[in-house]
């Protein structure tokens, strides 16, 4: 049956449901999700509009039954204290009230219109979720054994990956368990974390075990793992391959440069993982809605967020491989920190109406008073240096040296620290990024014509033809082309008039 989704705009978020094809052993068999049917018809209108698809493949571990494991044998394994949180507003995002009632719960939340939300969950049992917040459930670490790689030795000739059957590119930073004792054949054991799926279930996910062996031989290796000596599988192991878009067929705005309105968000993108997904989610949400309301795009500049650095490199580069975010990507790491986001990004966010007004004001306050006490330390004296010189010492903390009778929260005191202290590198980085923001800020016009360009070399003419840049900053970063070609592409763009033949985009 055929479904028909009318919208002016629309996000695609296929996850690995394009084309899905779930692998266990040498059985395969279509599937988005263990249990779930894939999508088959979407891949071939993609291309249809011109899209260029490409296979990748992931996998997933199985889910083991909790009573099963012996947890006296293995390491616990705490969650981090205090909790940390994406956001500076937890405690306005929910807070539970336990009525006299023990089963009558609320759950609180404010939604962007600051509008007051009250959910009853009377159907969580006493030990739900909500109980658990504020006491994290531990995970565990364990460890394969030299029998794990014995069976899976044994059995490599049933793995669809080592039989040729699956033809996606894996990601490499989740291998599977086979892939593991493959290539890392000098190790006796792999480290396994046991973590729990959530408070109200007894299902335990196997971190670091993913696998596509057969489920009787997944039995066996699960049972060579310490503490799992008598554990009981609850839900397979499986890999899966998946259609995706090679995005560098997108906007940095994420919408598709053959199809205007259409954005594209997830792994349909090439990417791997929660986050990598949720950022490109909130992008392409956010874009779709500012066109129906007649907005510009919102990009995250790479020394403005992660995300930007995220949706930069997909838009910019080669993706043949499932991509994963990860600091070293980020050139301007050291200002891209989770103690200074909201300073980054508060402002963007009120302007844009996602942020409530009194979150903008509080942050605005909160970097008011993280400038007035460095401007306080870099002024007062202690016997011949200042108190900003005496905390620049390594073995120095804030708590040393100011007298206790200061009334500043931890968050402010974390703040003044990291920027006194790395100050010399933080003004370094910041330098790189006003040096480079004149590349960043120089638009390229849509349908410029890099074929009246006579003296770009033919590589960097071909690179650029493909992704279209939006700036001189993304064409800097494109593999191919060249400081000079960059050069060149400066002085037709002064020009302030675009090559002759422009206008065939
Ligand atoms: C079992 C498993 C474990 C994972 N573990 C981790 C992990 O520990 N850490 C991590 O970072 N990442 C993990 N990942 C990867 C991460 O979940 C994905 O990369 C991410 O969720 C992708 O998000 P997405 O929005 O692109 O797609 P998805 O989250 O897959 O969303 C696709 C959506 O499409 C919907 N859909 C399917 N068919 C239709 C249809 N016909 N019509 C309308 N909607 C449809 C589905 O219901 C689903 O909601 C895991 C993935 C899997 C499968």
């Amino acid at each position: 049956m055929e479904v028909q989704y009318h919208g002016k705009t629309i996000v695609l978020t296929t996850g690995t449901f394009l084309n899905g094809l779930i692998h266990i052993g040498q059985n395969h068999q279509s599937g988005g999700r263990f249990g779930e049917p894939a999508v088959t018809g979407l891949s071939a209108s993609l291309k249809e509009i011109g899209l260029e698809l490409g296979r990748l493949k992931t996998g997933t571990p199985p889910r083991l039954l909790r009573r099963s494991i012996n947890f006296d044998k293995i390491e616990v394994q705490s969650g981090d204290e205090p909790v940390p949180y994406f956001t500076n507003w937890k405690e306005d995002l929910f807070h539970v009230e336990q009525s006299e009632a023990a089963n009558n719960r609320k759950l609180f939340g404010w939604d962007r219109d600051q509008k007051f939300h009250v959910e009853h969950f009377n159907k969580y049992p006493p030990e739900s979720i909500l109980d658990k917040i504020g006491s994290q459930i531990p995970c565990h670490i364990t460890y394969t054994t030299k029998s794990t790689a014995e069976v899976i030795r044994a059995n490599l000739h049933h793995s669809p990956l080592y039989s040729g059957k699956i033809h996606g590119i894996g990601t490499r930073y989740c291998p599977s368990i086979e892939d593991k004792i493959v290539r890392f054949a000098e190790k006796e054991r792999h480290q396994i974390f046991l973590e729990p799926e959530g408070a109200t279930t007894e299902e335990i996910y196997v971190n670091g075990f993913s696998t596509s062996l057969p489920f009787e031989v997944q039995v066996q290796m699960v049972r060579t793992i310490i503490g799992c000596e008598n554990a009981e599988i609850l839900r397979p192991a499986y890999a899966i391959e998946y259609d995706f878009c090679f995005p560098n067929q997108l906007r940095p705005s994420l919408e598709t440069k053959v199809c205007q309105n259409l954005y594209l968000a997830g792994q349909i993108n090439g990417t791997s993982g929660y986050e990598e997904a949720a950022g490109q989610g909130l992008m392409a949400g956010i874009n779709a809605a500012r066109r129906v309301n007649g907005l510009d795009p919102v990009v995250l500049r790479r020394d403005q967020a992660y995300i930007g650095v995220l949706i930069d490199d997909l838009v910019t580069k080669d993706t043949t491989e499932p991509y994963r975010i990860f600091t070293s990507r980020a050139e301007h790491r050291l200002i891209l920190r989770q103690d200074n986001a909201d300073e980054r990004l508060s402002k963007l966010g009120f302007e844009i109406g996602l942020l409530p007004k009194r979150h903008y004001l509080e942050s605005k306050a909160r970097q008011e008073a993280v400038a007035a006490e460095i401007a306080r330390l870099r002024q007062t004296w202690s016997g011949s240096r200042t108190l900003a010189q005496l905390l620049c010492q390594p073995e120095c903390s804030y708590r040393d040296i100011i007298s206790t009778d200061v009334n500043l929260s931890d968050d402010i005191i974390l703040r003044v620290e990291t920027d006194i202290k790395y100050a010399g590198y933080i003004a370094r980085q910041e330098e790189e990024v006003a040096r480079l923001k004149n590349l960043e800020d120089k638009q390229i016009p849509d349908g410029f014509d890099y074929q009246a360009v006579p003296s770009l070399r033919t590589e960097a003419r071909q690179k650029l033809l493909k992704i279209r840049p939006a700036t001189l900053g993304q064409a800097a970063r494109i593999a191919g082309v060249s400081p000079a070609d960059i050069g060149i592409l400066m002085v037709w763009l002064k020009r302030g008039s675009t090559p002759s033949r422009v206008g065939k985009a």
